[in-house]
């Protein structure tokens, strides 16, 4: 049996950390826009500090925190939304994930000879310019009885936000308006995103009738006024603590029968544990376990979401491959 979590002395020590408001869903009643705003708050700063990670790239894992929280906040079942980017840049690989339930949790592989001689020559490089030419995928996983939704793109755009716009208008054919910040504050490092979602009917509600020209026009027009409004938010704007984000929502939204729901919390969700990991090894034949050892006949797992390295006596570890 599996040893409950909260029992587990080796796991990583950040998990109590919940950011109550972290995720705000809104709608703009009478107009096809639905949207989430996501402030990790203290979270972006405890998450990111794990990772021994040059600025450039806390910032690009920042948005791409953000960025999973927006979109696992509309998954209407349990599961969790995952983006994988993999390019040929200094970062060959950024994999970020949320839960149904707000546990986010990240890491970048980088390459640091690279990294080192692109931020010499360029220290303020593009998202694009740190990924390279690559891949970006999103995942929804919703559990064993549904089935797994996974789509991929090229890397297309010079930040995070585009890369992501682009994924659902080719992708889903769906139209996103996506905006994405992570700097290092004053209180330390903050992230966020505004993301507003061009959806079928008026603000969520399911339109029935059949739609004319006119409400085609009508809806075009509500879609761009919204987006024109999000772009007036300001990154300090969307970083500021002590902006309460219901106030924020309304500055941007006020003239549109703007409806905000209840707010929901983020936390560090990494589901890594000692005895999760003696499950994995222990699928492996003794053979591989004995060349797996290090010194003193230890074993070494690294969780790279948590940055952690997991000891494991060779002794302890039988192989169920017999
Ligand atoms: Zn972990």
């Amino acid at each position: 049996m599996e040893k409950p979590a909260f029992l587990d002395r080796d796991r990583p020590d950040v998990p109590g950390l919940v950011v109550p408001g972290g995720v705000t869903p809104f709608y703009l009643a009478g107009r096809p826009v639905r949207g989430r705003l996501i402030r990790t708050g203290i979270l972006a700063d405890a998450m990111l500090t794990r990772h021994d990670n040059p600025a450039q790239v806390t910032a690009l894992a920042g948005k791409a925190l953000a960025l999973v929280a927006a979109l696992a906040s509309a998954l209407k079942f349990q599961g969790s939304f995952s983006l994988q980017i993999k390019g040929d840049g200094p970062v060959s690989m950024l994999v970020a994930d949320c839960t149904h339930d707000g546990a986010l949790r990240f890491y970048a592989r980088k390459d640091d000879a690279a990294l080192d001689s692109l931020l010499a020559s360029n220290p303020a490089p593009t998202d694009r310019e740190l990924l390279g030419n690559g891949y970006l995928a999103l995942t929804v996983d919703q559990g064993a009885d549904m089935e797994r939704h996974q789509g991929i793109v090229e890397i297309a755009g010079d930040d995070l936000s585009a890369m992501a716009t682009h994924y659902f208008a080719t992708s889903e054919q769906h139209a996103c308006w996506i905006m994405l910040a992570c700097t290092l504050t004053d209180a330390g490092w903050r992230s966020g995103a505004l993301v507003l979602e061009r959806i079928a009917g008026a603000g969520g509600l399911a339109d029935t009738e059949l739609s004319t020209p006119d409400d085609a026009a009508h809806d075009d027009s509500a879609w761009e006024t919204a987006t024109i409004l999000a772009t007036t938010l300001t990154i300090a704007e969307l970083l500021d603590d002590s902006l309460p984000a219901p106030q924020l929502l309304h500055r941007l939204f006020h003239e549109e029968d703007l409806h905000v729901s209840q707010s929901r919390a983020l936390a560090f969700g990494c589901r890594c544990s000692r005895a999760r990991l003696v499950d994995v090894l222990q699928r492996f034949p003794e053979d591989d376990l004995d060349h797996m050892c290090v010194s003193n006949d230890t074993i070494v797992m690294t969780c790279e979401f948590c940055n952690k390295d997991f000891h494991f006596p060779r002794k302890d570890i039988a192989s169920a491959m017999g």
